[in-house]
């Protein structure tokens, strides 16, 4: 373990900056704490921290100069490696009629994450298995996954909606990361406890010209890892897959579903959601087409239309089948969770649904007998 000083997250930015990586970061904007892309340490959110709760979010600011003093806003890594929009192929009319097939442009540019959080990494994990462990790989995807270099951060002050703790998935990032810093921070020190975690981190680590961490400094990040989780404002049931599964003709879809607005705000910042659907997007001449794909939602009546229509029309199918794969048969078809406990869905839902009080209900009553 070393230390470095917070500036030399700066210095980080404008390494990676200056080696060709275009660098993503945390920045505010519009009252949230969104990424985007940053060319210094006065980009980032310093002294700000976030409130949430289900159904609110508010930015507050700190009495210390933090860096990564807030949790995850409504963006997630997500859009930059399954963007929500993308070509995928063209087909142009030749003179003789036939069609020439040409790949969408792989919008891969060599990026830099900057301050991913645990959950997050695992959320990638998560997305990899979707996109890069199947008999077809996404090709879009593979390109933009490449080349990645990927600084997390550890959580200290997990959200009132976080619960990633018990899923297993953080706070403390643990690995699938080249640097990985811990943030120190009190009335009299401030500093980072820094690790690295492939041979490019360890290279980039050496331009900072870190200081072995002392053993001070080591036991106040030790601290940080272990004071965080009982910050986490929830938690989900460890055997949910087992109850969900039972819990198909369960009358509490009917009673959420008379909250839910199915506006789809939860599966669109959801780091795993992965639905999309596709389009033709013909020319006017009806020379030239592109396949373009659009991130979607099962919260969206149209997105299980089979022969005959959608075959989920009502609002409480679809909640079912949304909290169902995410925390059950998704472990079927992945072999891991599609919730990495991150707490946007609760967040962001303007009615303030939340998966674990879900869950909690369904246990309680296992036979929906209120
Ligand atoms: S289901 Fe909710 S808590 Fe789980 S990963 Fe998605 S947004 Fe995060
Ligand atoms: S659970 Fe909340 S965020 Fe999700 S579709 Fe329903 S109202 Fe929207």
């Amino acid at each position: 373990m070393h230390v470095i000083a917070p500036q030399a997250v700066d210095t980080l930015i404008r390494l990676l900056s200056g080696d060709g990586y275009e660098v993503v970061g945390p920045t505010r904007r519009d009252g949230a704490i969104v990424y985007d892309r940053v060319g210094g340490l006065e980009d980032l959110p310093v002294g700000w921290t976030d409130e949430q709760a289900p159904g609110h979010y508010r930015l507050r600011e700190r009495d210390d100069d933090a860096l990564f003093g807030y949790v995850v806003g409504p963006h997630s890594w997500k859009k930059y490696l399954f963007p929500p929009e993308e070509t995928l192929f063209r087909l142009t009319r030749q003179p003789d009629g036939s069609f020439v097939t040409e790949p969408g442009p792989s919008d891969a540019p060599r990026r830099a994450f900057i301050g991913m959080r645990a959950c997050e990494l695992a959320a990638i994990d998560v997305q990899d298995r979707v996109f890069l462990g199947q008999a077809v790989q996404d090709r879009g995807y593979a390109a933009r996954r490449r080349d990645l270099f990927m600084v997390a951060v550890s959580c200290a002050e997990p959200g009132g909606t976080c619960f990633c703790a018990s899923m297993d998935t953080g706070p403390r990032a643990r690995e699938g990361f080249d640097l990985a810093l811990t943030e120190v921070i009190d009335a009299t020190q401030h500093f980072l406890v820094a690790e690295a975690g492939s041979d490019a981190g360890r290279a980039m680590l050496d331009r900072l010209e870190p200081r072995p961490a002392s053993d001070t400094e080591q036991a106040a990040a030790e601290r940080v890892w272990a004071e965080a989780p009982s910050m986490m404002g929830r938690s989900m049931p460890g055997d949910a897959r087992e109850v969900l599964n039972r819990a198909f003709e369960h009358p509490r879809w009917e009673e959420t579903a008379e909250r839910c607005l199915s506006c789809s705000n939860c599966t669109l910042v959801c780091p795993t959601c992965f639905c999309s659907q596709v389009e033709e997007v013909p020319d006017l001449e009806g020379q030239r087409t592109e396949r373009v794909r659009r991130w979607d939602s099962c919260f969206n009546q149209e997105h299980s239309h089979l022969v005959g229509g959608p075959h989920r029309e009502s609002v409480a199918a679809r909640y079912r089948q949304w909290i169902t794969h995410k925390l059950a048969t998704w472990h079927d078809q992945f072999g891991t969770s599609g919730c990495v406990g991150c707490g946007r869905c609760i967040t962001w839902c303007p009615v303030g649904i939340d998966i674990t009080e879900e869950v909690t209900a369904v246990r309680r009553d296992p036979e929906g007998r209120g």
